[in-house]
């Protein structure tokens, strides 16, 4: 099959990802095999590709964002019949045995592992999981739309919960990409009233599209105090600005999971007055559960840009030149 290899990571534009030819993988006990139909790209496999994250398999396959039907299940398998829509997401396993396992904190595992990071993702003709951490696709959600869930749609969904948006509260949304989108449609369908900061003049206009009570650019202040703000650019400049813009015992979450430094903060100006700043680390299979059955019933719609599989390092050149608006998604060839 063909499958694209980060052979080296290096920054985009010096080609770290190969497309090559290798055996299909062959599903081993409780895992199925799956035929990739679309996989997302999302900023971490960028940040696999130009080595933001170290490497932890040689020449691995990315794309964590995976819709696709169930070829052959492996020994034991039974969660799925072949023809099965299923989602391939960034978490592939936890030990289910530490504290933080056993506590129900399963996204902090010290011996997670991840799809596309450890384990070969969905840039490629098929790709295994562990039947335990694929999820069911809620019908109605076509392929290209349902990939971005899986990732960007899970961790915004995470993100938002972290920050305990009060319903109605003020939600202000820093960079607006495949993961914010879905995130500040969630916060409306919600209550929320929702301010958008981004660089982007194509993100501003989709985030007023979708019902923005403001849209401003990347350094801007909204035009009110903030109950709760998450910052999905990578860009820890991002930071202090968005602590200034809370009000009074504000949370700001942060969302990725790289972040440039956080320049010095003033305590009080950016924390005192019992501001918060959460990070989001991965997520526990309970809130892909909840936010795709969530995701189906509201009917979450993604903005996709499609390109063909064998488009990869486009998709994700553009990603890292600020050229996707919504989420990037590559699609497979029809056999
Ligand atoms: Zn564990
Ligand atoms: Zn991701």
């Amino acid at each position: 099959m063909r499958a694209w290899q980060v052979v080296s990571p290096a920054p985009v534009a010096a080609h770290p990802l190969e497309l090559v030819d290798v055996a299909p993988p062959t599903p081993g006990p409780g895992q199925v095999l799956v035929r990739v139909a679309a996989c997302g790209v999302c900023r971490t496999d960028l940040h696999v590709a130009e080595g933001d994250l170290p490497v932890h398999r040689p020449r691995v396959v990315p794309g964590h964002e995976v819709v696709g039907t169930v070829e052959l299940p492996g020994a034991g398998a039974t969660r799925f019949a072949p023809g099965d829509r299923v989602g391939v997401a960034w978490l592939a396993s936890t030990c289910g045995r530490c504290r933080f396992c056993r506590r129900g904190d399963e996204n902090l595992c010290p011996t997670a592992t991840f799809t596309g990071w450890d384990h070969d993702g969905g840039y490629a003709e098929k790709v295994l999981v562990d039947e335990a951490y694929a999820y069911r696709i809620p019908d109605g959600l076509a392929d290209e739309q349902a990939a971005p869930l899986l990732c960007a749609g899970i961790i915004g969904y995470r993100a938002l919960r972290r920050a305990e948006l009060t319903p109605g509260g003020r939600l202000g949304i820093y960079g607006f990409g495949g993961s914010a989108h879905l995130t500040a449609q969630v916060a409306m369908h919600q209550g929320a009233e929702v301010h958008v900061m981004t660089r982007s003049a194509e993100a501003r206009t989709l985030a007023a599209e979708l019902g923005a009570a403001s849209v401003g650019s990347a350094d801007a202040a909204p035009p009110v105090p903030l109950d709760a703000a998450i910052v999905f650019a990578p860009a820890g400049e991002i930071v202090p600005g968005a602590l200034a813009a809370l009000d009074r015992g504000g949370i700001l979450v942060i969302a990725g999971i790289h972040l440039s430094d956080v320049p010095p903060l003033r305590y009080e100006d950016h924390l005192f007055y019992e501001r918060q700043v959460r990070s989001v680390t991965a997520n526990t299979r309970r809130d892909g559960e909840e936010f795709l059955s969530l995701a189906g019933r509201m009917g979450v719609a993604a903005t996709t840009v499609a390109y063909p599989m064998a488009r990869a390092d486009e998709a994700l050149a553009d990603l890292a030149g600020d050229r996707v608006t919504g989420a990037a998604v590559l699609l497979a060839d029809r056999p």
